[in-house]
């Protein structure tokens, strides 16, 4: 092993590292969580998660797929095609995971699973275990279903949160082999081709700045240029399922499966940042913008079709056949944080904040070994439990599964729990901006070089108040931007008790800052009723209530409350003594042969004050019926 060379762009443990944009990001050791609603879910993850991953992923094989035996034919590859980035996933999220928290045992884990990885790689670089060897299938022969380039960017991103992360290089030597075969593979004279599931290009992209590797930078490009031109079979739901139906330049929205069309735009950002393509960033950031527009739901999720994954028309939103699988919340906020430091435009620091409270909080069980695969908004049944099958789990109800055949969720939530510090703030050219209110200690330089620390507490989300006090300063002015989310209308800022003046997406704070000044943020956190788009038909009519960052729904665990027939009185505004309720009724609907007539049925009412609960806590006290969007009286 050799230990890497410090270059700037190796250090400070920060996912995506641009080479331009209005904001900088922050690393791991620029920022830490301390306390609170994230630190509990960070250390969580830490340990029962990433030991839980690792568990499965030795007795399911897919980490004995690397070994020799494997290799030479004498022992059977297990798993489906992908199953290899599940393992690149885990190391990323082991990665970020020692860069947050030495650990030295964690450490050697990483670096058994990269000698395991090391030795399954082929002379010429390429490295995937399902295909090329003796018995297997050919070397992209199926470039539609094989996942072998996808594979390939989850090691490459992999490898540089290793390098980011230690002084190792070792992954990051492998992934360089890797993407060198690629270049040689897919150059300009090679396979005029691209993978069904887009993911090597924001892995060459982050690859070449971890590097400065232009060829890597140039690959991405060819595949981003590639795409849409239809070269990959049709798929049944159409080549958009590919996102291979139109140039990426000419489309106006994402589409077809939501994780591909999320990791491509993601993978696009970082292309047009870094080739200075300002035209492709506008485009991807109106794709982006206009999929939020009309095509994700009020948790931040994204996807509402379960038969293909996928993006639906526009304002096709049921609530209860949403989607939204947890990787596509993680890829939304990939593409979200990536347009937030090209752009700077903090409306972005919004949509991750969604994502993270109701999709990826949600994500996850109390214990950090089950998981939610998709995310409906509506629950109208009780899951029924049956014996060893697992599948049907994770998908609505309740309880969380343990595992799935296809368990991409769960080291996608690892690797962005364990970096989630790094989104909490970032730098610009005059000073800091907090994106997300949480416990963490800053400790960082300004663009001119002067140290700064900050310590912020908070309850958040629980309590609306962020406190900051700042713990090292240098002489001389520079501006503190606090996010002010767009719920917040009543926000208030004082420093040293002394209000400013407050208005827009932040709080813009520029003075001389010195140690020990205190800088509260105020935010209203009472609890709020939320309409959505009558073109959203699905719950055209309802109401959704919502208490800062955090949508809240009406559960029933075991089912005694009938919530479909439960109406909201919306005149009414949401009560917050001791956990917020909303006036209401149930009505004892007749049963009638047909379900349609000239006038609705008529039964027996009963009216009721509903208790609300967080979406991310439901299902955990056991399976339950649930709805998010509550219709009025
Ligand atoms: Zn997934």
């Amino acid at each position: 092993m050799t230990v890497a060379a410090r270059t700037a762009d190796l250090t400070g443990g920060r996912p995506v590292v641009p080479s331009r944009g209005v904001l900088r990001p922050l690393g791991l050791s620029e920022v830490r969580i301390t306390g609170g609603f994230w630190a509990q879910r960070q250390a969580t993850n830490g340990r029962a998660t990433l030991d839980h991953g690792r568990e499965w992923m030795d007795k399911l094989g897919w980490t004995g797929n690397f070994t020799a035996e494997v290799g030479h034919g004498s022992a059977e590859r297990r798993g489906r095609e992908f199953s290899d980035s599940e393992v690149y996933k885990l190391i990323e999220a082991m990665s970020w995971e020692t860069g947050r928290q030495a650990d030295p045992a964690r450490d050697a884990e990483i670096t058994e699973l990269t000698a395991m990885i090391a030795s399954a790689q082929a002379e010429d670089g390429y490295l995937h275990t399902a295909f090329g060897r003796s018995g297997q299938r050919a070397r992209y022969g199926d470039l539609a279903w094989g996942h072998e380039l996808y594979c390939a960017g989850h090691l490459l991103q992999a490898s540089v949160a290793r390098a980011r992360t230690s002084g190792d290089d070792a992954l990051l030597n492998v992934a360089r082999r890797v993407a060198d075969h690629v270049c040689e593979e897919f150059g300009p004279a090679g396979r005029d081709a691209v993978c069904g599931h887009p993911e090597i290009e924001p892995g060459l992209v982050e690859l070449f700045r971890a590097t400065g590797e232009q060829r890597y930078l140039d690959q991405a490009a060819l595949f981003v240029a590639r795409r849409g031109r239809r070269t990959l079979p049709r798929h049944e739901f159409g080549w958009a399922y590919f996102s291979d139906d139109i140039p990426v330049r000419e489309a106006k929205v994402l589409r077809g499966h939501a994780v591909r069309a999320l990791y491509l735009a993601a993978g696009v950002v970082d292309l047009a940042v870094e080739t200075g393509d300002d035209e492709l960033l506008e485009t991807v950031a109106a794709q982006f913008d206009r999929t939020l527009a009309r095509r994700t739901y009020l948790t931040g999720g994204m996807g509402s079709r379960h038969l293909d994954e996928a993006f639906s028309d526009d304002f096709v939103l049921p609530a209860d056949r949403a989607y939204s699988e947890t990787c596509a919340g993680i890829a939304a906020i990939m593409v979200a944080w990536r347009l937030m430091l090209a752009t700077g435009q903090e409306r972005y620091a919004d949509v991750i904040e969604r994502i993270l409270y109701n999709v990826v909080a949600t994500a996850i069980g109390d214990d950090g070994r089950s998981f939610f695969y998709a995310h409906t908004l509506h629950q109208r049944s009780l899951t029924p439990v049956l014996p060893g099958d697992v599948e049907q789990l994770g998908f609505g109800g309740g309880p969380r599964a343990p595992w799935f055949e296809v368990s991409c969720c769960l080291a996608n939530t690892a690797r962005m729990l364990a970096s989630l510090s790094t989104y909490v703030a970032s730098a610009d050219d005059d000073g800091l901006r907090v994106h997300q209110y949480a416990d963490a200690d800053l400790d960082t330089t300004l663009a001119d070089g002067r140290r700064v620390g900050l310590r912020m507490r908070t309850g958040y989300p629980d309590d609306g108040t962020v406190g900051i006090e700042v713990t090292a300063a240098e002489p001389g002015p520079w501006t503190l931007a606090l996010r002010l989310p767009s719920w917040a209308a009543g926000a208030t800022v004082t420093v040293n008790g002394q209000p400013q003046p407050v208005s827009g997406d932040r709080a813009v704070l520029r003075r001389d800052f010195a140690v020990g000044d205190r800088i509260v943020l105020a935010l209203p956190m009472r609890p709020r009723f939320t309409r959505p788009d009558p073109r959203i038909d699905a719950v055209r009519g309802c109401v959704a209530v919502e208490q800062g960052p955090v949508v809240l729904c009406a559960e029933s665990v075991g089912g005694a409350l009938d919530l479909d027939s439960l109406r909201v009185d919306a005149g009414t505004d949401p009560a917050a003594d001791g956990g917020v309720t909303v006036r209401g009724l149930t009505e004892e609907l007749p049963e009638r042969q047909w379900p349609y007539a000239d006038a609705g049925p008529v039964g027996q009412r009963t009216t009721r004050d509903v208790p609300l609960v967080p979406y991310h806590r439901w299902a955990r006290s056991g399976p339950s019926t649930m709805r998010v969007w509550l219709p009025t009286t």
